[in-house]
């Protein structure tokens, strides 16, 4: 199924971000971001230097596991090693195999992953099915870096209740849109998301009662001030 059809891409929405959740890029066990980075680079520079061929990526996918040997957050849940950096820049993330990727030469390599080819082009997150068109695009306005992204756009429980606290203070979440408002809710979610800690999803981080209230606070303090300017 085409991603068009949920309306706004979400995985790859632009050259400042893209998200990789659903390959497990954040199931596993790191110290800080900055690890996380080094470990991505390190898999995208193998990867260019990788042949294109049946035995040379699977021969890669070998080294990575033996290398990194990951500890994973979720057993149950895979980290795909073919998760790397897809542009010079760092700014997107997402799968060395996919067609479009650099060096594939429009050749679909995903079939030697683990999920095979079916599973990673089907897959579609609950965020795509249940954000309407308005939340998604807040979202996209308001988050420009990959780390942060993928942690939102993937937790469609946190989205919910964001949305939902919103609604509540009377704060129609198109005016979010507006910049000065747009400017405080990216302060907002950057604000749960300390840029040198690694965790599975925002909705795990939030789960202590302290990290809650925290967070409470928090939102009250952004619909006061969302209330002010929107
Ligand atoms: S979690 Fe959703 S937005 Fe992220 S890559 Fe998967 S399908 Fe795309
Ligand atoms: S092979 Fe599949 S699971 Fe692995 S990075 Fe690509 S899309 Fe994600």
């Amino acid at each position: 199924m085409s991603p068009l059809h949920f309306g706004l891409q979400l995985c790859q929405p632009d050259v400042q971000k893209s998200c990789a959740w659903c390959c497990g890029l954040y199931n596993c066990l790191h110290r800080s971001r900055n690890e996380l980075v080094r470990k991505l680079r390190a898999r995208t520079e193998e990867f260019a230097r990788t042949r294109r061929t049946v035995e040379g990526i699977l021969s890669f996918s070998e080294n990575i596991r033996e290398k990194e040997k990951t500890q994973l957050v979720d057993p149950e849940f895979h980290s795909c090693e073919f998760v790397g950096f897809l542009n010079e820049d760092e700014t997107l993330v997402g799968c060395m195999l996919h067609p479009l990727a650099r060096g594939n030469g429009d050749t679909d390599w995903r079939g030697l992953s683990f999920h095979g080819a079916m599973a990673c082009q089907g897959f579609f997150c609950r965020c795509y099915r249940e954000l309407s068109p308005v939340q998604k695009q807040i979202i996209l306005s308001t988050v420009d870096d990959w780390f942060l992204y993928g942690l939102l756009i993937s937790d469609a429980d946190f989205l919910h209740s964001f949305f939902r606290v919103v609604e509540e203070n009377l704060i129609d979440p198109v005016k979010l849109l507006m910049p000065v408002a747009s400017k405080l809710v990216h302060e907002f979610f950057q604000s749960l998301v300390p840029l040198d800690t690694i965790f599975v999803s925002l909705s795990s981080k939030l789960h202590s009662p302290s990290e809650r209230k925290n967070a409470e606070e928090k939102i009250n303090t952004l619909c006061s001030l969302l209330r002010r300017v929107a």
